[in-house]
């Protein structure tokens, strides 16, 4: 995927802020330090565009922007930093609940999990959740540079009965250290965009 453009468009917390839905979106989940900043920059090849490195837990509010004037992206807050404040933690699940619910032109969600780590409760919890709702999600299991590529292949099985996925509908390996997976990522965000109604 050619990048010509990656505006940024807004944050928000309430439905009546977010911005007009009116691009196919993609959405972009997973807990804290999975490496979420790192894939959508590398994604759109931009290196500010989501914040790397910043504490983890403190961003609690979704960020909205555009990709080639075609596609709009939902930079989802983090979730399940140890160290943030119970009344923030509280927050994130009716705020994430109330867009994943009400945003019509939702096409994916791009549900993200470390390769290296066993998915919180919270990942399952998630996971559940959109297969309950009828989301279309997909995983995306991060940081594949970190184990060899067999290491890789096993752990991408595992992964997928941990999450309860339908053989077939494998994560996918992501790297957003060698760019492994880019590509694959990009044709499965273009493959939903255009299919799937919006809702
Ligand atoms: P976020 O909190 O989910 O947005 O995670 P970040 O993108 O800030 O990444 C968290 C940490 O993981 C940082 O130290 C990144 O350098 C590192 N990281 C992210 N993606 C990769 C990757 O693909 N490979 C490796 N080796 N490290 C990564």
């Amino acid at each position: 995927m050619k990048i010509h453009s990656v505006k940024f468009i807004k944050s928000a917390r309430e439905p009546l802020h977010y911005p007009p839905g009116d691009l196919p979106e993609v959405a972009f989940a997973g807990r804290s330090n999975v490496g979420k900043s790192s894939l959508i920059n590398n994604l759109v090849q931009r290196k500010g565009v989501a914040r790397t490195g910043r504490t983890p837990g403190t961003t609690q509010l979704i960020n909205f922007f555009t990709v080639n004037d075609r596609y709009s992206f939902s930079d989802l807050p983090g979730y399940g930093f140890a160290k943030v404040p119970e009344a923030i933690r509280k927050d994130w699940g009716p705020m994430v609940e109330s867009y994943l619910r009400e945003r019509k032109n939702l096409k994916l969600v791009i549900l993200l999990l470390d390769i290296r780590r066993e998915p919180s409760e919270d990942d399952l919890r998630l996971r559940q959740w959109l297969d309950q709702y009828h989301v279309p999600h997909h995983a995306v299991l991060t940081k594949a540079d970190k184990l060899s590529h067999s290491q890789g292949i096993a752990r991408q099985g595992n992964l997928r009965q941990t999450l309860g996925i339908p053989a077939g509908n494998e994560p996918l390996l992501f790297s957003a250290k060698t760019g492994a997976g880019r590509q694959m990522l990009w044709q499965q965000i273009e493959r939903c965009c255009l299919e799937t109604p919006i809702r």
